[in-house]
């Protein structure tokens, strides 16, 4: 802006002393035309009125022509040169007042023009000669002028500049200085440090900005406890059945056991349960990869062999599943909606009360179909409810360990769901049940 402003101030200046030299050209021109009547005036019976040639001469000067008056035989009758020379007064007006012009007499590079004075009988009276600077000269009063403009812009020039540097740094201070901030918080991301960054400004913009870098690092924090947890989980899940498995074998080995049906059976319930943790991981990983290939499915159909195949599981728990279906079919992926409806249905009675109930609905409206699965069961906390569709996450840690799960099922509904264009809602309270909506459009 400052590299603008001297252009700016430079093209002006340029502008204004091109404009002002065609203006002076222009005012010097009309000063002879308007002198050349006066001086025919000055020329009574046959006589010239030397104080009338004075006054021209003198307005002449100060617009930087020299005048000279001849007679028709080119004898000086009026000289501006001579006058200055001849009165003290006449000099010292002069003088001090257009000090600079005088000069002019005593220039090289001068002008001159010399045209005939006629009488009002048309009859050849003198010459008349006008000797001015061949360039463009200034008078004071146009200097005055050029000057004042340019003080005028070195005023601006200054004002600007200050109010840039102001402007600068306040800009600086509201925007620099917390982008600047940003971009340390995320070479410490780089690192896996997330912290959280305090702005105290008020432009919508930074805010924005800084709250979604908080909101990235908070969400990264969470990934990052999320994979933690994980390795825990994994090491966990898979270590208890493989210490049981060894335990059992080596019994066997050393003769305590003999290698009954039902302890090879134990055994082999262990190993199924890892296969079963490698599957659900090997699923989550199939579903994120594989297109969608939708078809006409029969809603109604597919949760009615869900609850059909979960109805053991149910009566070992002694929940009780409603169901309330309409008879809808949709355009969608009949294998990945399986796996959201059986994940809902056996999340439902997985995290059920001994004696709870399962409610299970199908219906639609004019845009979207909707599957509503309501458990009278333990809930979801108001701090978990936010992470519940994050990968491998679980509400409670230590009680849903001894559920089997994996924390992925509610990560694959809800990616399939989105893939259908929809989204699933969840209504929950801790220790009351929870509601989980599925709704896909039509
Ligand atoms: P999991 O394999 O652990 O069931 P999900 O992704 O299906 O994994 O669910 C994630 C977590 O959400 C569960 O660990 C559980 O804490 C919570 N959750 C899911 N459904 C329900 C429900 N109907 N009632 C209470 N908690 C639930």
């Amino acid at each position: 802006m400052i590299v603008f402003i001297f252009i700016f101030v430079i093209v002006v200046n340029l502008i204004l002393k091109s404009e002002l030299d065609s203006y002076v050209f222009l005012k010097n021109k009309v000063t002879i035309n308007q002198t050349n009547f006066e001086i025919h005036k000055a020329y009574v019976n046959g006589h010239w009125d030397k104080a009338k040639l004075d006054d021209i001469g003198t307005k002449l000067l100060k617009n930087g022509i020299a005048l000279e008056v001849l007679d028709k035989n080119n004898k000086i009758i009026w000289s501006i040169s001579k006058e200055l020379s001849k009165t003290d007064n006449f000099k010292y007006n002069i003088k001090k007042k257009h000090i600079n012009y005088i000069n002019i007499l005593k220039n090289e590079n001068i002008a001159k023009e010399r045209f005939p004075i006629y009488s009002d009988e048309e009859e050849l009276i003198g010459y008349k000669v006008f000797v001015y600077d061949k360039d463009i000269f200034y008078l004071t009063h146009d200097i005055e002028f050029l000057n004042k403009i340019n003080k005028t812009l070195i005023i601006l020039t200054i004002v600007s500049i200050m109010s840039i540097l102001a402007i600068a740094l306040l800009v600086a201070k509201n925007i620099a200085n917390p982008i600047n901030k940003v971009s340390n918080i995320t070479k410490f991301m780089k690192k896996g440090e997330y912290r959280y960054l305090n702005y105290d400004g008020n432009i919508e913009e930074v805010k924005d900005l800084i709250l979604s870098i908080n909101n990235l690092s908070e969400a990264l924090q969470n990934q990052e406890n999320i994979r933690k947890r994980l390795i825990t989980d994994i090491s966990h899940e898979l270590k208890t059945p493989l210490t049981s498995m060894h335990g059992h074998l080596q019994a066997i080995i050393d003769g305590i056991w003999d290698p009954t049906t039902e302890r090879l059976m134990s055994i082999d319930k262990e190993l199924m349960r890892i296969v079963t943790l490698i599957d659900q991981l090997k699923n989550l990983n199939k579903l994120e990869h594989e297109p969608i290939s939708k078809g006409n499915v029969d809603l109604e159909e597919m949760i009615l062999t869900v609850v059909c195949n979960y109805q053991a599981t149910a009566l070992k728990k002694n929940v009780s599943l409603y169901t309330e279906l309409e008879c809808i079919t949709a355009y969608v992926d009949e294998f990945k909606l399986y796996q959201v409806i059986n994940n809902i249905i056996s999340n439902a009675i997985k995290y059920n009360t001994i004696g709870g109930m399962v409610n299970i609905k199908l219906y639609e409206d004019e845009y979207n179909i909707y599957i509503n699965v309501k458990d009278s069961g333990i809930g979801i906390s108001e701090d978990d409810i936010d992470y519940i569709f994050e990968r491998f996450y679980r509400a409670d840690k230590s009680r849903s360990r001894s559920n089997e799960g994996l924390g992925i099922g509610l990560t694959i509904s809800n990616m399939i769901i989105r893939e259908h264009g929809g989204e699933i809602i969840v209504n929950t309270k801790l220790n009351e049940g929870s509601e989980f909506v599925v709704r896909i459009p039509k």
